[in-house]
């Protein structure tokens, strides 16, 4: 094995575990009770399968959902805090479930990592940057920017 850093050899076994979560049992649990029939897909003029998201309660095909831990497998206000409580976060129980559509999803993991984020500038585990510092024009720097509106507005 080469020479990896401790975060690298971390991000490769979060991600061979989670790789597992695709053949969870109680993952296909909650597909199914999300099933609300076939339907004529107008994107592909075939039927397929349809499933409601949870949160704006429309219907997607397969490809267009994705199962959720409704309290995130890594709480973005405590961060990583062991393998067990990794393991035992991921393989959680059916009620932790939900099926999302893609779109919710992504709300959702940006609101969660956005959280996170603030919560290690608060703590001062990360450092705040602004425009005057950094370079301009990148995504990172517009979320950065809003993140350090909301510090500034709670500290007054
Ligand atoms: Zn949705």
């Amino acid at each position: 094995m080469k020479d990896w850093s401790s975060g690298r050899l971390k991000s490769f076994i979060t991600s061979t575990i989670r790789s597992g979560f695709r053949r969870y049992p109680t993952k296909y649990e909650a597909l199914k009770e999300a099933r609300r029939g076939k339907k004529l897909n107008p994107k592909s003029g075939r039927e397929a399968m349809h499933y409601e998201c949870a949160s704006c309660h429309n219907e997607f095909t397969q490809t267009n959902i994705q199962v959720d831990h409704i309290s995130p497998v890594v709480d973005p206000l405590i961060g990583f805090v062991s393998w067990d409580e990794f393991i035992t976060r991921l393989f959680c129980s059916r009620e932790n479930l939900q099926v999302l559509c893609s779109d919710c999803h992504l709300k959702k993991t940006k609101a969660e990592r956005l959280s996170a984020k603030l919560h290690k500038m608060q703590k001062g585990i990360i450092p705040v940057r602004n425009s005057q510092k950094s370079k301009k024009g990148t995504l990172g720097l517009n979320e950065d920017n809003a993140l350090l509106k909301i510090i500034q507005g709670k500290q007054k």
